[in-house]
């Protein structure tokens, strides 16, 4: 992956991860694919053993006061991050930029903080951890917000930016081209999508809800607004008594 930014692209992604091979083709899919070619997007996955002074590339240690597995280590992240920005102070961070560390300790990522990200963040810096986690001094000194993708603890930060990537990526302008649309989307307005049928019409003797071929758009509307309510209602009852999206 490229380490310099293409000119057009309205966003910028750079992945610090000890493992880039994790990123190989897994943005060489559909829509994403199409917005990196569009230069709606680029992705770069930075190899953090990249950023080592030592030898054998040391990316982890031993935590201090003791307990189990490692820890990744800050300088390399330091290092990254100077590369990227030309500095590790903060305050010196160009406008637009944001730096985020995958954590299940952050702010849960949902619907309507992909679409914070997609639209004010012009540089996103996703930092991956590993093993125990990373040194405390990254996230007080780099680290503008930690996110994390749900209630449960991965193996590394890997999944959790390929998560964030991909719906962060559909929500730039003209990432999703004319014939599809994010608008009706699940949590788009605060409940879940609508169910969808295409051909057959009839299929192992389940037909497809009469309405549907009507050509009638208005009753259309009308009954997909209620299949969505009602899923919403089966599935995420929480969605509807809270601002959840
Ligand atoms: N000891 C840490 C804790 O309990 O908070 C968990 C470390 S986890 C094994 C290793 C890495 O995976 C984390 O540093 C983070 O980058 C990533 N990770 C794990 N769960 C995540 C989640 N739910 N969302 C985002 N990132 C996650």
């Amino acid at each position: 992956m490229s380490a310099t930014r293409q000119k057009s692209a309205r966003m910028k992604i750079d992945i610090l991860t000890i493992f880039p091979e994790f990123f190989t083709e897994v943005f060489d899919f559909g829509i994403i694919r199409r917005a990196k070619a569009k230069g709606i997007v680029e992705i770069n996955a930075v190899d953090l053993r990249e950023f080592t002074s030592d030898k054998h590339r040391t990316v982890d240690d031993r935590p201090f006061g003791g307990g189990d597995g490692m820890v990744l280590k800050c300088e390399p992240v330091f290092a990254a991050i100077e590369n990227l920005l030309g500095t590790s102070d903060r305050t010196g961070f160009p406008k637009g930029t944001r730096v985020v560390l995958l954590s299940p300790q952050g702010r849960v990522f949902k619907q309507r903080v992909a679409r914070e990200f997609s639209t004010e963040i012009e540089h996103l810096i996703l930092i991956c951890g590993r093993y125990e986690g990373i040194d405390e001094r990254v996230t007080d000194a780099l680290v503008d917000e930690e996110i994390s993708i749900g209630d449960y603890v991965l193996s590394g930060g890997e999944p959790a930016a390929l998560v964030v990537v991909d719906a962060i990526t559909r929500l730039l302008p003209e990432a999703l081209g004319s014939e599809t649309s994010a608008e009706n989307d699940s949590f788009s307005d605060g409940i879940l999508d609508f169910p969808n049928y295409t051909q057959p019409r009839e299929f192992r003797g389940m037909e497809v809800p009469e309405v549907l071929l009507s050509g009638n758009h208005a009753e259309i509307d009308k009954w997909r607004r209620r299949k969505a309510l009602e899923k919403t209602e089966k599935n995420r009852k929480d969605l509807l008594t809270k601002e959840n999206g």
